[in-house]
């Protein structure tokens, strides 16, 4: 299989998916990640059709994006989806086009700044730890909705980065537990979208992306109102 049939693949699972829930695959942005991948290889997605790629680490992203931008025949744009520690943060400009993986008001707040330094903005989504599993990074959001502490520390963060000059706050992300039942990841995903739901209305921040679903779970995501999923190993197979 090469890179190419495994992009097919996925698209022709998307469109089966959608079908099955009754949505438009147009609705749907395949971002690849990339991570752990070679130049060679990230164009072969990019000649295939693909327009969105991700990176978990920015100093894989710093090594190769300028090499891929440079032989891509097509405009690419470029999705931070890893934690990006604070004294890095400088280094994500201007690399990446979109910071998914915003995951605290300090990080916000610096890469507010770092954009205002640099006349621009920056496009972010805040991502949020609905599944409650320690290792996950994220705005803590486990049982936002039973628990009023965490909603309300939750609305406070989300109020104040939203708030912040130079960052254009688009969406939320999340990860789900990686080998739960079924049920569990559903549930992960269906939190966060009734969380943008509530917070879209009553904080008045439009949320328009739901950034979810991977290789294992992105069929449940897009049942459960994914608008962007992040797959990795089904478009450049098993990484080493
Ligand atoms: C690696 C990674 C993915 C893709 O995972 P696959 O299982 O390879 O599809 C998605 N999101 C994030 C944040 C990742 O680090």
């Amino acid at each position: 299989m090469t890179i190419s049939d495994n992009i097919k693949r996925v698209e022709d699972c998307i469109a089966a998916v959608c079908a099955r829930a009754d949505r438009d695959p147009a609705e749907i942005t395949l971002v690849a990640v990339s991570k752990q991948k070679t130049v060679a290889e990230i164009l072969e997605a990019v000649e295939a059709g693909l327009q969105h790629l991700g990176e978990n680490r920015v100093e894989e992203g710093m090594g190769k994006i300028p090499q891929v931008n440079e032989l891509a025949s097509g405009g690419v744009t470029w999705h931070m989806v890893g934690h990006v520690q604070s004294r890095k943060a400088k280094h994500v400009f201007p690399y990446f086009d979109i910071v998914q993986s915003v995951d605290s008001l300090k990080l916000a707040k610096r890469l507010s700044r770092l954009a205002g330094e640099r006349n621009r903005s920056l496009t972010a989504f805040l991502e949020i730890n609905v599944s409650g599993e320690a290792s996950k990074y994220g705005l803590a959001g486990y049982n936002w909705y039973r628990d009023n502490s965490i909603k309300d520390s939750l609305w406070t963060e989300v109020a104040l980065i939203a708030a912040l000059p130079h960052l254009a706050i688009k969406g939320l992300m999340t990860m789900a537990p990686f080998d739960a039942e079924e049920q569990a990841i559903r549930r992960v995903f269906a939190d966060l979208r009734a969380l943008r739901d509530e917070m879209t209305t009553q904080l008045q921040v439009p949320l328009p992306e739901l950034s979810m679903g991977m290789t294992n779970d992105y069929h449940i995501a897009i049942e459960e109102g994914a608008t962007m999923i992040r797959v990795g190993r089904a478009i450049f197979g098993e990484r080493v």
